[in-house]
């Protein structure tokens, strides 16, 4: 079964690593240096629980389809 997921990424938090491009390209994208949140629905849950725990400033956010953050630590 698969959730219909969506980020967010506080670009006022973003400090530019890429690492949460590197590790979902799908749901991220550098975009000016910063991280803008791309489809989340096509990422496997365990890579976008990877992209928020590799983020050094908890910028990224995860919602399900009922507008309900996600904590997928
Ligand atoms: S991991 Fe966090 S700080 Fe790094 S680019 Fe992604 S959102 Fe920005």
């Amino acid at each position: 079964m698969t959730a219909q997921r969506t980020v967010k990424v506080d670009r006022n938090l973003c400090v530019g690593t890429g690492l949460c491009a590197d590790i979902a390209p799908a749901a991220f994208m550098l975009v000016a240096g910063k991280s803008q949140a791309g489809d989340a629905g096509s990422v496997a849950v365990d890579d976008l629980a990877d992209a928020v725990a590799s983020c050094p400033t908890s910028a990224i956010s995860v919602w399900d389809e009922d507008g309900n953050e996600v904590d997928l630590a």
